[in-house]
This record gives structure tokens, sequence and C-alpha cells, in this order.
């Protein structure tokens, strides 16, 4: 057989070559990513450096502002000082203190789930969970804007994957109606959508998931910590947390660390526990890591008011965004999605914002299908700090033709 010449043969780097768009964006003062912050919140307010300048952070995931808060931090140092920095191996093997065991019976308590399962990061647990339960003659049918994590969970299962149009129930149904009599049936969907703020209507999606035999998966990522009378998430606040059947949370957000859970049956966690590979092929979580998360579920039991907070200050926002003129998408959680249709009047309009010292984050497609300037609420941030917002909103949203 002929060997292909190295020099004719299509080189795999062409695809980087010809990626300019980011570049494009930088040569116009626009690109609005990888920003470089020098602190994080501190853990009354809700301002982070940037260098020596102040910054209002609108556009973080730690909704209930417990990444700074001083009992957390004295937890992971402490953690640090009797297991060290990291765990060096799989849970499987080495991997496992007893602290990652305190922290899944924690987790079960407080997601009133017979069992957990922690991994390395919250996209590794929709991969590795969706992956391993949904198997070769299974199908999981999945909200078209679902995150991307849950996704490549999707493509990295040998089962089928069929979508339906994001929260449109009677498509779900027709879904639902199709799929073949003997194939194991999973709905997956995000609780809180991330980029869009909106919810899935679970109510509806159980008493579908009963009519045609389907199981429930709930990524509560967006929703812990800030939905549900106890912060359980959407199914609680949707008062179906019986019928969901996995609940998947990230540390990344309210809990104020990094790392990710399925809860669930027992059974249903053990397999996981044996099974996944992003579970059993990856190291256990750092020791400081795992001991913010148990410390910050105290707080939230211990503080609802932090979520009252958040859920006052968001309905504020959202009311007040509209009266101003702001076309946003419909929703009431902390995630406030401000319509823009433009990729470069997102750049601009965050550009702006950042030069009033206010960060919020662009939202551009693919990752979504309108063009966004994203605002997410903390519970730590001030009256003070919303009216900043506002004002400064109003004032570049006329200037930019946003709002009459
Ligand atoms: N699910 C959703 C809905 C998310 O928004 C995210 C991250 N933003 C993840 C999963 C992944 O979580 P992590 O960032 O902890 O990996």
């Amino acid at each position: 057989m002929q060997q292909r010449s190295p020099a004719v043969a299509k080189d795999v780097f062409e695809k980087a070559v010809g990626f300019t768009k980011a570049d494009e964006f930088r040569r116009a003062g626009l690109y609005p990513f990888f920003t470089e912050f020098s602190s994080g919140a501190d853990s009354g307010e809700a301002e982070v450096m940037m260098g020596d300048r102040r910054i209002l952070m609108f556009g973080s995931n730690n909704y209930l502002g417990l990444t700074t808060n001083p009992e957390v931090k004295a937890a992971a140092k402490q953690a640090i000082d009797l297991y060290g920095t990291g765990c060096s191996g799989s849970r499987m093997l080495n991997g496992t203190m007893d602290l990652h065991v305190e922290l899944e019976r924690a987790l079960a308590r407080f997601m009133n789930r017979e069992a957990a399962l922690v991994f390395g990061t919250g996209f590794q647990t929709n991969l590795g969970a969706l992956s391993t339960i949904a198997q070769k003659g299974d199908v999981i049918v999945a909200d078209k804007t679902m995150h991307a994590s849950i996704l490549d969970g999707c493509l990295a299962s040998f089962a089928r994957t069929t979508r339906f149009r994001h929260n449109d129930m009677a498509d779900l149904e027709e879904v639902l109606a199709g799929l073949q009599p003997d194939e194991g049936r999973l709905i997956v969907v995000d609780g809180v959508f991330s980029m869009e703020g909106d919810t899935a209507n679970l109510p509806e999606i159980v008493r579908l998931a009963r009519k045609f035999g389907a199981r429930i998966y709930v990524d509560e990522a967006h929703a812990i910590g800030v939905l549900g009378k106890n912060g359980r998430g959407t199914a609680e606040h949707y008062g179906v947390e019986s019928d969901v059947d996995i609940v998947m949370g990230t540390f990344s957000k309210s809990f104020a660390s990094i790392g990710g859970f399925v809860a669930a049956r027992h059974d249903v966690i053990e397999f996981i526990k044996h099974h996944s590979r992003a579970f059993v092929y990856s190291a256990s979580l750092a020791p400081a890591n795992a001991a913010a998360v148990l410390k910050a579920i105290e707080i939230i039991e211990r503080e609802p008011e932090r979520r009252q907070r958040l859920s006052d200050l968001s309905t504020f926002l959202r009311k007040e965004l509209v009266r101003l003129g702001f076309k946003l998408l419909d929703g009431f959680t902390p995630v406030i999605p401000v319509v823009v249709d433009d990729e470069v009047l997102v750049c601009k309009f965050f550009w702006e914002l950042m030069s009033e010292g206010i960060y919020t984050n662009p939202v551009l497609a693919p990752a979504v299908s309108h063009s966004l300037v994203r605002i997410s609420c903390m519970a730590t941030h001030t009256d003070e700090h919303a009216e900043r917002l506002l004002e400064s909103m109003y004032r570049i949203g006329k200037r930019l033709d946003l709002i009459q």
C-alpha cells in the first residue's frame, strides 16, 4: 500500500490556524473573556479586586457568598493541616479519606436521599453518572438546552440520546410516545438552566415520566442552596422530590468549593460508584475542597436568610430591569438573562459596565440561542449594589440604544 506523504497530509492544526475570531475581537478592543481578577469577593461584600480596581461582581455563581466566608476558609485550612493538599489516588484505592465519607453522608442527608457520591467536578459528575447509568439498550431523553456536561455524558454513553425542544412538554410527550417499548428511559434536564435562568417544568415532566415509565435525572447545579424551602433545589421548589430519581449537584456554586455529586437510591449510587470511569479512574477530591463543602452545608442549613435575601434581590432586579425597558428571558431565579441578541453589542455592553466597575457575564452563541448579558445575584449584594447596577445598566442601555 502506498504511504501517504507527510507533506500532503492534512494538518490537524489547520483548524487552529483558521481560528481568528478571538483575535478579531481583541483587535477591536472587545474581547470579553479570561479577564483577570486578583482577589475573590469579600465575605460581607460582593466586590473583587482587579489589580488596584474594585469591581462589583454580578457574574459569579457564588450565590450565597460563601467562597470567602471566614468559617468556610477556616475549615478548608484545617483540612490541609490534617490531610495535606491532595489525596494522590482514586477513591477506590488510596484516595478515600474519612472526610469524603462524611461529606457523602452529609450530602445524602441534606438532599434527603439514601446515598450520595462525590466526583472531582460538576462536569465530571454529569459525564460520569449519565454515561454509567444509561447504557446500551437505554435511551436518554434530554432538553435541547442541556448543559454541555450533560451532552458530553450522553455522548460518552452507549445509550441512544434523543432531545426535545427546550421546556416544550408537548414535544417531550411526542418523543416519549415514539420510543421503543423495551428501551430503558431516562429523562435528563437542568433544574435551573444556566444561561437562560429558567426552570424545568418538573411537575409536568413527572407526569409524563409516570405515563411513559421513565426515570428522571435533574441537574440541580444552579438550584441547590437557591431554590426550595431547605435549599434542595428545583425538585423541592416544585414539591416533586420523591418523583425525581437522581439529583446532581456541583460544589462550584452555592457550596463555595469545587467538585460535584449525585444523590439517589442506595443501589443506584453503589452501581455508579463501581462502574463510572470518571469516578474510578480519577483522583479523589482535595481535602480542603471537601471540608469547605461540609462547612457550607452547615451554614446553608443554619442561615436560611441567605436564600431569602437572594430570592428577594433577584425578584427586585428582574422587576426593575423590565421596568427600565430591558428584555429579559422569563424566570424567577438569580440568573437574570438580559437579551441583547448581537454579539458585538454584548461585548460593548460588557466593557461599558466594566468601565463603571461592574462585572457581568457576556454570553454568546453557541452557548445560547440568544446573545445575552447574564447577571447573577448573590445573597451578599446590598441594596446599594443593586441600585448601582441598575443605574449603570440604564445609562449604558440608553447609550447603546438597547432601551428607549
Ligand atoms: N451543570 C450545570 C447546569 C452547570 O452550569 C455547570 C457549570 N457551570 C456544571 C454542571 C458543571 O459544574 P462544574 O463547574 O462544577 O464543573
